[in-house]
């Protein structure tokens, strides 16, 4: 299976904002945040937040956000004031006027302080699973909202159901024989010259372990030896948690590309990564803010 695109994912295993989860019980928590001139709003319509600056969120005030939108409660702000998302279908982008416009994930994240960042990544995860997920999955029945947003009961059957995290590794490979190599693909779906880790889903009753090595030998053809685990990153399209390794592959000949999910596989020698993350020559490498280009600058730099 394919992980989803993971060349602009922000801010690894950063956290970023205090998420306050103990308030989530409060009775009326977020009618009373949005009766407090002091609470910040994040609007997200469909996948795009509204921009102060190139490089930061335009958090709103209660009265200033339109009506209509499913509300959350992101956290508590330094100054304790609380953060709500305020979430609306896609096709809302034009609610209202933003200094530098209105922005994806996929733009901004790698700009985005830390904090701001988080905030846009939890806003948009359990966004889309307010807006996509209002029926129970095990009777069909309308579900009722909850803890300030981050749960649902069903009135019918009586289950509870909570915003999933899908987890996806992604995998840096270097060589037992020569640790100044490291392997790198380019998906069918790329240019020619694009490399990246390789990348995909865990499946159902499967270690993150055992998902590192049915991927890679599936994406390369070689089997690992060591398995290290190096961070990770929340990626909510549609709701991924990707999951870092650096693996040392036991047979380096064996590397070839799938010929389907991958075009193309290519051994990499320490200076030719050097190179390319200098943005110098043909091969381009996942964004800066990407866990793949940590996993692979890391390598580079003697981290891993
Ligand atoms: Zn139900």
């Amino acid at each position: 299976m394919t992980a989803p695109d993971s060349t602009s994912h922000p801010q690894p295993s950063r956290s970023g904002l205090d998420r306050a989860a103990e308030e989530r019980l409060t009775p009326g928590l977020i009618d009373a945040a949005r009766s407090d001139a002091a609470t910040r709003v994040l609007v997200i319509a469909g996948d795009a937040a509204p921009l102060a600056a190139p490089d930061a969120l335009l958090w709103r005030s209660p009265d200033d956000v339109p009506d209509g939108g499913q509300w959350a409660f992101l956290g508590r702000d330094e100054d304790r004031s609380a953060l709500l998302a305020a979430v609306f279908p896609a096709q809302e982008t034009d609610l209202f006027e933003a200094p530098a416009g209105w922005a994806g994930l996929r733009r901004v994240g790698g700009t985005l302080s830390v904090h701001d960042g988080a905030a846009f990544v939890t806003g948009l995860s359990l966004g889309r699973w307010l807006l996509d997920a209002p029926f129970c999955p095990a009777c069909g029945s309308q579900t009722l909202l909850g803890e300030a947003g981050w749960s649902r009961r069903c009135p019918s059957c009586g289950r509870q159901h909570f915003p999933r995290t899908d987890p996806a590794v992604i995998v840096a490979i270097t060589s037992a024989s020569d640790p100044d190599l490291l392997l790198l693909g380019s998906n069918a779906l790329w240019g020619p010259e694009r490399y990246s880790c390789f990348a995909g889903f865990v499946e159902a009753g499967e270690s993150l372990e055992s998902a590192v090595r049915r991927e890679v030998r599936e994406e390369s053809g070689v089997e690992v030896g060591t398995v290290s685990y190096r961070g990770s990153q929340a990626w909510p399209y549609p709701r991924s948690l990707m999951l870092g390794f650096l693996a040392v592959a036991v047979d380096d000949d064996a590397a070839h590309a799938d010929g389907e999910e991958i075009a193309a596989v290519r051994w990499f020698t320490r200076d030719e990564i050097g190179r390319a993350l200098a943005g110098e020559g043909d091969v381009v490498l996942p964004g800066t803010a990407s866990i793949a280009h940590r996993l692979i600058a890391d390598w580079h730099a003697g981290r891993s």
